[in-house]
């Protein structure tokens, strides 16, 4: 296999997200190849030893690692600026390991109210089980932060923007509080997405994402990424859970997310820029109460959000409607073009009622206390116009 001949480090995010990575077979081809095989071979014997001592690093197996999967590793440790990517099977894999990784029985953490609510799942109610306590904080509340930090903790975890409610969290000073905690910051970037938010430069320790969301962008398959910059702590914490619990990423779906990196800035910028007009529109209408949306003066931590995320809002937004769960079902029926869906980082426009379908499994009292009320409604910008999307909220408002 031959390896590029150039340092990605010296290169634009634009290039890195086409080009790093890439390893060519004897073949040459253009673009990657699926290394579709669980397992390798050995020419001899004192081959195989060598690659299990470790004296001959190299494949040994697809749930170790595989050479499409690693170019899709390399390519987005490449466009974060992280040292060290370990990809997997879905971005709730990544969470999972990323925490338990780190975490044994009786430690404590410390996490934004407002998570995925699978997120929520595990920190709330898999890992009391095993002792781990947990305490929940309103993520935008630096002092409940400053609290809650007081005690020391292993690991923090936030999103921001959170999903569905579109706050922000302010990611260094809540990292600088963790680590004078001892606690290592994990970051789910999902919806800020690799391009508009670097929560390494603000301090924190591991990112993860959902490569299922605008990095696959077209709805195609699942995929997630653990990244960090410490290789030798990678290796103690979550690489080794990765390697001997398996949820490994396959061959075609790495191969699927290196298309999707190829054209994630394109896309990204397009659904910002669609999303942001949007906003401005649904905050016109009478129908709409609260539009969420960090890119707009309205939203309440748009300030925060501009320095946080490369001045742009994102291509998620959330509003409510005026009358309930009845008025939100009869404008999600009338949408001709935008689909229902629960699903995110589409090329296609999805709309989702988090209170009856992502966060139903949740508590009532736990939905409101983090804003999921019956009158939100969570937005997936998509790649349509900006002007198709607005007529069609337009006639599902106006009817
Ligand atoms: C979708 C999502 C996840 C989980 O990712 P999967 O690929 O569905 O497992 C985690 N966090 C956030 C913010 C998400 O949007």
């Amino acid at each position: 296999m031959t390896t590029p001949c150039f340092d990605p480090d010296d290169l634009d995010l634009s290039t890195r997200l086409i080009r790093a990575g890439q390893l060519r077979s004897q073949h040459m081809e253009t673009s990657e190849a699926i290394y579709m095989n669980s397992g390798f071979v050995y020419a001899t014997a004192e081959e195989a030893e060598a690659a299990f001592d470790g004296s001959k690093p190299r494949f040994v197996y697809s749930r170790v690692s595989n050479p499409t999967v690693k170019m899709f590793e390399d390519r987005l440790a490449a466009a974060e600026g992280a040292k060290v990517c370990h990809a997997t099977a879905s971005g709730m894999a990544a969470v999972y390991a990323a925490i338990m990784g780190q975490l044994k029985g009786n430690d404590r953490i410390v996490a934004a109210s407002a998570l995925f609510s699978s997120c929520r799942w595990i920190l709330g109610d898999l890992l009391p089980r095993f002792g781990v306590s947990v305490e929940f904080v309103e993520g935008t509340d630096l002092a409940a932060w400053e609290a809650a930090l007081k005690e020391p903790a292993t690991v923090v975890l936030l999103e921001t923007p959170t999903n569905p409610t579109m706050d922000i969290v302010d990611i260094a000073s809540v990292a600088a509080l963790a680590h004078k905690a001892g606690a290592k910051v994990i970051v789910d970037n999902v919806f800020a997405t690799p391009l508009l938010q670097k929560p390494f430069a603000l301090g924190a320790d591991i990112v993860v994402y959902s490569a299922t969301k605008h990095i696959d962008g077209q709805g195609r398959c699942l995929g997630g990424a653990i990244l960090c910059n410490d290789q030798t702590w990678a290796d103690e914490t979550h690489g080794i859970f990765l390697r001997h619990t398996g949820p490994a990423m396959s061959a075609f779906n790495a191969w699927t997310l290196l298309k999707g990196l190829e054209t994630l800035e394109l896309r990204v910028q397009r659904s910002c820029a669609t999303a942001h007009a949007l906003a401005e529109y649904l905050e016109t209408r009478s129908e709409i109460g609260r539009v969420l949306y960090p890119g707009l003066p309205s939203h309440p931590q748009h300030d925060l959000a501009m320095r946080q995320m490369s001045g742009c809002g994102g291509p998620m937004l959330g509003f409510t409607v005026n009358g309930g769960k009845d008025a939100v079902f009869r404008m999600m029926n009338r949408l001709r073009i935008v689909d229902i869906s629960n699903n995110l980082g589409d090329a296609r426009s999805l709309i989702a009622h988090p209170a009856t379908s992502t966060h139903q499994s949740r508590p009532e009292a736990e939905r409101l206390a983090i804003g999921i009320t019956a009158e939100l409604v969570r937005l997936s910008v998509g790649l349509e116009s900006a002007k198709d999307l607005i007529a069609d909220f337009a006639q599902a408002l106006d009817a």
